[in-house]
């Protein structure tokens, strides 16, 4: 039976208990920097223009219905989604060495990775024949969710340097130390772009020491990819590292997996459109089959077939030539409004003359802001203030607009004094 002496009460999720927390609040001036969801000016979710438009194309076609999608996904999605990541000239692609799937968005896409290494990838290590499993590295800090998405499917994970605290920016020293350390064929988790909590990406030239460092040990890099076109605003540039990684010919891994979400870049969250995608080192048409037809196996047994709606309007936008400028405008609309919050926050906090330095804030990019806020004080800014962010101290930029931009500044000035 079941008994609660067995199962055990587990606290809410982080995340969502603060958003519980938030929307109880009565205070009408209270102001959430949690979740990491986009708030136009208003503070208000924002249907993308390039959404609306193609949501349009997609109900109004003689074909609109809800019929199943195979398993694999939408081809046209799938396909259309690898080029955004890989770019629409990528030799990886041209070459036949990209495998994909559609998944329940990001989230479904690092399960899914899980699952399929957890099964299917041998280190060198094991090829040899010793038996260590596959072991994730993961930022330390990062995104909360990587380990129980990993710990649930049964695939170890640890963890790597990554923020230096004292001087709030990356330790590259212990993030390749750490590389150079972990036995040979282990995956280690990089965010593509716009780092989640830290705000902090390592530069083109740490990105290449990091990336040759995995390569040497023979090490097999997993993007999470979440935030493209959320740092720059351009899909280009954000895409810069996992691209360097899957084409630069100095790097040799067993593979790139790649976990990509459209959650946030597209603003449809919880519609759940994502892929995994798999660069091989070659082309091998019975491998590359081999691999679909496992992924499939898993897709079939947990979900089935992905959801279709969401990828019939992404891949809409991705195939229209003048949906995918208005698309990246609309990341120009969303990144710009971000930095110009991140920018007035520090403005205000500098005129206040708040205790400490600031300027990390604006050194960051993405939706968030690892500010170095302790708990307690993040503790009082929710009691005192109405103001939610994470005990971390990160807080999600997004939430910030014209009319609460000040307060939240003069409340941080209050507590930190
Ligand atoms: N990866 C990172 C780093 C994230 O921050 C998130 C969402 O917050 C995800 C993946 C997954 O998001 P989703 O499942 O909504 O696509």
């Amino acid at each position: 039976g079941f008994y609660s002496s067995t199962i055990a009460q587990l606290p809410p999720d982080p995340m969502f208990g603060l958003k519980a927390r938030y929307q109880k609040d009565p205070r009408d001036k209270k102001v959430d920097l949690g979740i990491g969801a986009y708030r136009d000016d208003s503070g208000k979710p924002w249907i993308l223009p390039s959404v609306r438009l193609a949501e349009n194309l997609v109900q109004n076609a003689t074909d609109y219905n809800h019929e199943y999608l195979p398993i694999g996904g939408l081809p046209a999605f799938t396909a259309a989604a690898a080029k955004v990541i890989l770019g629409k000239d990528s030799p990886a692609i041209a070459e036949h060495r990209v495998v994909s799937t559609q998944s329940l968005s990001g989230t479904g896409a690092l399960h899914l990775a899980g699952e399929f290494l957890r099964d299917h990838y041998k280190s060198a290590g094991e090829t040899a024949g010793e038996t260590a499993p596959p072991l994730v590295y993961c930022s330390n800090p990062t995104w909360g969710n990587h380990f129980q998405v990993f710990g649930i499917v049964g695939v170890p994970t640890a963890k790597y340097p990554y923020w230096d605290d004292a001087s709030k920016s990356l330790d590259l020293e212990g993030f390749l130390k750490s590389i150079r350390e972990a036995p040979a064929g282990s995956v280690f988790l990089l965010h593509a772009t716009a780092h989640n909590p830290t705000g902090m990406d390592p530069t083109p030239e740490q990105w290449k020491k990091i990336l040759k460092a995995i390569s040497d040990h023979g090490h097999l890099p997993l993007f999470d990819s979440a935030y493209q076109g959320f740092s720059s605003g351009s899909l280009e540039k954000d895409a810069w590292a996992v691209r360097e990684g899957v084409h630069n010919k100095e790097y040799s891994f067993p593979g790139v997996l790649i976990c990509q979400s459209f959650a946030k870049n597209v603003g449809m969250y919880g519609e759940r459109v994502g892929a995994v995608h798999l660069v091989l080192p070659e082309h091998d048409a019975t491998l590359n089959s081999a691999i679909t037809s496992q992924l499939a196996k898993i897709v079939r047994s947990e979900i089935s077939n992905p959801p279709g709606y969401g990828a019939k309007v992404v891949s809409k936008i991705l195939t229209t030539p003048e949906l995918y400028k208005q698309w990246e405008q609309d990341l120009i609309t969303m990144s710009s409004r971000i930095s110009s919050m991140r920018e007035q926050l520090v403005q205000e906090l500098e005129r206040l003359n708040t205790p400490g330095s600031w300027r990390h804030i604006t050194r960051q990019q993405g939706m968030f802001s690892f500010t170095g806020l302790t708990p307690p004080q993040v503790a009082q800014l929710e009691k005192d203030y109405g103001i939610y962010l994470l005990p971390s101290g990160r807080a999600s930029i997004a939430g910030l607009n014209p009319s609460n931009v000040n307060l939240v500044a003069q409340a941080i000035d209050k507590v930190v004094r």
